[in-house]
């Protein structure tokens, strides 16, 4: 009797062990991937197939399909959205980073995994980068490729961002980009190209570092303030201000700033042309928007690349406007929204933009 009531014993113990995942490899690190859609998570009809649909497949489906990830690191999947990254969203950001800071926060998770779209993942990362309170390593990581394509380098992708995130070497650097070998720092990265798979590059300051089937090395350090050292925080928060990008070109309408002042943006970013310039009319219409409506004007570029000076060809302060340094729109755009959350004030703004 005693050898059954055992044999029942030790048999409940390991159906319990292997349902409730106890059977995790106690000496390889936890690391989390939370799944939000992109191309990474898409489908096409075909292998060759140009046109699909990003954000269709499930994050256990694409975990599956990358031989030998369970060998780096203890993998379990989240999904917190399944979109195309066209469709990011401020209230998907602050779920996103409210619910890494919560995990974060256990002893049993080493780091995290962010599989994104690729359009606007250098948001997101940068907006990350900002607001996690965490020396353990974040990674987001996308692909170009759908996930039924020939040649998809998602799986690849996917296996380097768990090695990274499973890194002593990634730990204190803060949230981390990487597709196609390259690790880079978020302020720092863009997507550069429409369709090839090595679109991602940091034009300004390089890459942070490399990564080659999941062995990785760093080259330098970020350059900016980000993390536990970050004021910014996602504590109480439930939206962020409206802030708007107006491309500026040749004989730009001069009201268009008076528009978007109206329609209730709080900050307006100018992807300016050259060093951040815009028409004489479209500076005056950003001085009236400081001194009418309090709505800060902060000056990037719609060139690729390059830092955007205050007192370049004006004095900014003439205008009230700020100047983005080497934040391109979309970033400076995420850096003015949550400044104006935390109900920073013009005369402190410049200076966060050189900061962060
Ligand atoms: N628009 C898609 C997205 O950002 C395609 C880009 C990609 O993931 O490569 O999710």
């Amino acid at each position: 009797m005693k050898r059954i009531q055992r044999f029942i014993f030790t048999s409940v113990l390991i159906i319990g062990v292997s349902v409730f995942g106890y059977s995790q490899n106690k000496k390889l690190p936890n690391v989390k991937i939370l799944a939000t859609g992109g191309t990474i998570a898409g489908s096409a009809s075909s292998a060759t197939s140009s046109s699909y649909a990003a954000g269709q497949v499930g994050i256990q489906t694409m975990i599956n399909a990358v031989p030998g990830i369970k060998d780096l690191a203890n993998v379990s999947g989240e999904q917190v959205a399944n979109v195309g990254s066209q469709d990011m969203s401020v209230e998907i950001w602050l779920k996103l980073a409210k619910r890494i800071n919560e995990l974060l926060l256990q002893s049993d998770v080493n780091g995290i995994v962010v599989t994104h779209g690729t359009d606007t993942q250098e948001e997101t990362a940068y907006f990350l980068s900002l607001v996690v309170k965490s020396d353990k390593p974040v990674v987001t990581t996308g692909s170009m490729r759908s996930s039924t394509s020939i040649s998809a380098e998602g799986p690849l992708n996917l296996y380097n961002a768990v090695a990274i995130a499973a890194s002593e070497e990634a730990k204190g650097k803060g949230v981390l980009v990487t597709l196609n070998d390259e690790i880079h720092s978020p302020r720092d990265v863009s997507k550069m190209n429409t369709t090839n798979v090595g679109s991602f590059s940091a034009p300004i300051k390089g890459v942070m570092g490399g990564v080659f089937y999941g062995r990785l090395g760093f080259f330098r350090e970020p350059t900016t303030k980000f993390g536990k050292s970050s004021e910014f925080s996602v504590e109480g928060l439930k939206s962020l201000p409206r802030v708007d990008i107006i491309y500026a070109y040749a004989d730009m309408a001069p009201d268009l700033i008076d528009i978007h002042v109206k329609a209730g943006a709080k900050g307006i970013v100018i992807a300016g042309v050259g060093n951040g310039n815009m028409t004489e009319a479209t500076l005056q219409a950003a001085k009236k928007a400081y001194e009418e409506h309090g709505v800060i004007v902060v000056r990037s570029r719609r060139v690729a690349t390059g830092w955007v000076l205050r007192d370049n060809e004006f004095k900014d302060a003439d205008y009230h406007t700020i100047a983005a340094h080497d934040l391109n729109p979309a970033k400076a755009r995420i850096l003015l929204m949550l400044a104006l959350a935390k109900g920073k004030k013009l005369s402190e703004m410049q200076d966060l933009f050189y900061t962060y």
